[in-house]
């Protein structure tokens, strides 16, 4: 069977839906280039070796390996003070705390992240196609989006708590 039969069949279960609402606009994009990044001057790119010396195995795994954290497994679940949440890999802001929270699943939530920070691309690892999330800047995988989040996007951005760091806002 084709991938587009596949599609096809998902469509007709009534499944995928929320991947490519949560596609949005750019789903027709998505389709013809997977991988849609804002396009930055100030892209990070390091080798393997690099990143390996850079991160933490763990933040290796999700960042370069597209792995999932353990739910419930990161302190930032917790996390509910003022500030922002930039990627490990480059430390490129992402998310701010007026966007997070508390999605029931064990992992950080967002509903918007901030502009120009997240690419995105279609992945079927799981069969079902999921809306991956990466940091624009150095391409380090954060999470899925999915169309089930709060107002005012109605998205939730389900994230790596490794794959991120919280930096408090000084008061
Ligand atoms: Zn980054």
């Amino acid at each position: 069977m084709t991938r587009r039969h596949w599609m096809k069949l998902l469509r007709t279960w009534g499944l995928g839906a929320s991947a490519a609402g949560a596609a949005g606009s750019t789903s027709l994009a998505a389709s013809a280039a997977p991988t849609t990044t804002p396009a930055r001057s100030d892209r990070v790119q390091l080798t393997e070796a690099e990143w390996r010396q850079r991160l933490s195995a763990a933040q290796f795994n999700v960042l370069r390996e597209e792995g999932t954290e353990r739910p419930h497994s990161s302190p930032l679940n917790a996390e509910k003070r003022t500030g922002t949440y930039q990627c490990a890999g480059c430390a490129l802001p992402l998310f701010s705390s007026s966007a997070k929270y508390d999605s029931g699943t064990g992992w950080p939530s967002f509903h918007t992240p901030l502009p120009q920070a997240l690419g995105t691309r279609t992945d079927y690892k799981l069969l079902l196609p999921r809306t991956e999330y990466h940091c624009a800047r150095c391409g380090g995988h954060q999470g899925h989006v999915f169309s089930d989040g709060p107002r005012p996007s109605g998205q939730r951005y389900c994230n790596n708590g490794v794959a991120l760091r919280f930096v408090l806002e000084a008061s």
